[in-house]
């Protein structure tokens, strides 16, 4: 198994899961040139993706959608009402548009998309499992008891650190804007991101951290905080991997 982060954050995501054979990208919220640019140089070929899995219509999310699945004819599945909410729902190729609700199969792989709790029409995290279990969860308010189960038993587990409450309160956003990241439906701290990872009964080999904020997180810190919380909870052994917004970051397994 390959998990290449290949850009995360507020400017754009974009993950590709190569497991068993199947090639797989979860959003494509970069330019089609920098996808073939940071896939190429994880070993990867853009032409060889076997589908596009969508968590949520964000910019950030899919403002390289539609000219990757025009341009390389790349399947692209999603829940409904993601679909119909999203600003490249019409330049999409009708044959390439698979509106799923929870698992399909893909090659020798079945992903499953469970949901997430975010301010988006129906958002979701995937699980891509077939001889390991990689798990993709980013952008949430917090993690509810179903994303607990999604993510349990995961070998590799990319999984949002987005702020600081300390500098998300203390920043220089409007509150309405704090207000939505702290909320319920926002976006995963530092910290809760650490008691989720404490909370799983089998301990994945590798976390990601990922969607970071720009403004309201540093790297050093996020990885900081999820640290300090492993190690006082005993579980000090999970690999933690930074992603960073603007280069490709690979494990293998
Ligand atoms: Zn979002
Ligand atoms: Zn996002």
């Amino acid at each position: 198994m390959q998990v290449s982060v290949l850009a995360s954050g507020s400017k754009g995501n974009s993950i590709f899961i190569e497991m068993d054979g199947t090639r797989i990208l979860i959003d494509a919220g970069i330019s089609v040139r920098r996808i073939k640019q940071e896939l190429a140089a994880c070993g990867q070929d853009i032409a060889e993706l076997d589908g596009i899995f969508i968590t949520h219509e964000h910019s950030d999310h899919i403002s390289g959608l539609a000219n990757l699945s025009k341009r390389y004819k790349i399947p692209v599945f999603s829940r409904p009402d993601t679909f119909r909410m999203m600003s490249c729902y019409r330049e999409l190729p009708f044959e390439a548009i698979h509106a799923i609700s929870d698992s399909i199969r893909l090659g020798k792989v079945s992903v499953k998309a469970f949901s997430i709790p975010h301010d988006a029409a129906d958002p979701v995290g995937y699980s891509v499992c077939g001889s390991r279990k990689c798990t993709v969860a980013t952008d949430l308010g917090f993690v509810t008891e179903s994303v607990g189960q999604a993510i349990e038993g995961s070998h590799v587990l990319v999984l949002e650190a987005n702020h600081d409450v300390g500098m998300v309160r203390n920043g220089p956003y409007p509150w309405p804007l704090k207000q939505r990241i702290l909320g319920n439906r926002g976006h995963l701290a530092n910290d809760t991101a650490g008691w989720a990872l404490t909370r799983m009964k089998q301990r994945p080999e590798y976390v990601f951290l990922a969607h970071l904020s720009d403004t309201n997180n540093r790297p050093e810190l996020a990885m900081e905080a999820v640290r300090n919380i492993l190690e006082q909870q005993g579980s000090g052994n999970i690999r933690l991997v930074m992603t960073a917004p603007k280069e490709a970051v690979s494990i293998e397994l």
